[in-house]
């Protein structure tokens, strides 16, 4: 990767943290911290060819405080030289990608998926955030007195430079990342999100594609659900989808550890920073025990579409509902729901 005739050229390696005086507003950029004016200088949280794609310019969200907001008026503030290095090449990678159907998202390289959901995780993020800051708005959960959210928010944010900043992660991927796909037969929705701020976990639906992702746990839900991602990888009816989503918001919110990250020391002339990444799980497990009763909750969220009322769902409590598995553990093809 170096190329030392263009040493002239290096990279800045510095570092940005946010929350060193908690620096989320209007007047620094949310990649570099630069002073910005209000206002001129921002990015959308979805991407223009995004919302474009989706008609999503109207659109609205309800945020945690209950207020309604309109997709196209979620932006972020960006300086314009992180708006032109990093933001926008990143969003016009994935809209080729996106332009070539299921499997040019697949092609993209993992790291690049992760930037790309991270980024609309923060967004979302940060307007929350604000919110909580502005003495007027009654936050439904005060997020920023929760130290171990902030501890999650401000690791993911260290990883999240990679946006800006040339990092390599050594030996470990920050975020479990799972893409799957629909069966477009059974499929109507073309584009929704969801997010959980505390257990940072955000999923994205483009067409047939389903991303979704734990943004700060090094990839050990992913590892932990191996098996059930193998058998996911087929086209899926939206029913399986939602409670494969189920599984990984469950698993976000069992999961008990916070990665610490470490860059090595740079030298002259380096092009690049390297983290090492140390998972401290010498306290406890790195998951709580699994409980039925609040998996089946959030199946009974993610099925919501679909209005399956909890007895149904717990039917035997020993062993919640299952679109993805029948009863000897075996995939299940799911043509059409309700049947
Ligand atoms: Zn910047």
């Amino acid at each position: 990767m170096s190329n030392f005739s263009s040493s002239s050229a290096l990279p800045d390696l510095t570092l940005y943290d946010p929350f060193e005086g908690m620096r989320f507003g209007p007047q620094h950029c949310f990649l570099c911290g630069t002073s910005i004016t209000p206002g001129t200088d921002t990015v959308p949280v979805f991407a223009e060819w995004l919302m474009s794609r989706y008609q999503l310019h109207e659109r609205q969200i309800k945020l945690l405080d209950m207020r309604i907001v309109a997709y196209k008026d979620l932006r972020i503030a960006c300086c314009s030289s992180c708006r032109t290095l990093h933001v926008e090449p990143l969003e016009a990678q994935v809209e080729a990608a996106a332009q070539q159907g299921p499997q040019g998202i697949r092609a993209l390289e993992e790291k690049t998926l992760f930037l790309w959901l991270g980024k609309m995780f923060y967004g979302v993020l940060v307007t929350e955030l604000l919110n909580e800051l502005n003495p007027l708005a009654r936050p439904q959960y005060p997020l920023a007195e929760n130290a171990q959210m902030l501890r999650r928010f401000q690791a993911f944010f260290q990883t999240f430079q990679a946006l800006r900043v040339p990092i390599e992660f050594d030996d470990f991927t920050p975020a479990s990342v799972f893409i799957l796909e629909t069966d477009s037969a059974q499929d109507v929705v073309g584009f929704e999100y969801d997010d959980d701020l505390t257990t940072l976990v955000f999923s994205i639906k483009l067409g047939a594609i389903v991303l979704t992702t734990c943004l700060v746990d090094n990839g050990i839900i992913r590892q932990a659900m191996r098996r059930v991602y193998e058998d996911a990888q087929r086209p899926l009816h939206p029913v399986q989808v939602a409670e494969f989503k189920a599984r990984v918001y469950y698993a976000a919110y069992l999961l008990n550890v916070v990665p610490d990250y470490y860059p090595r020391p740079v030298h002259p002339g380096d092009d690049h920073l390297v983290y090492d990444s140390v998972i401290d799980d010498v306290t406890g497990d790195i998951f709580n025990p699994w409980e039925n009763s609040a998996y089946g909750q959030s199946l009974l969220e993610m099925w919501k579409r679909w209005q399956i009322p909890t007895e149904e769902i717990m039917r035997d409590p020993q062993q919640p509902i299952s679109f993805l598995y029948d009863e000897l553990g075996q995939p299940r093809q799911v043509e059409r729901y309700p049947a």
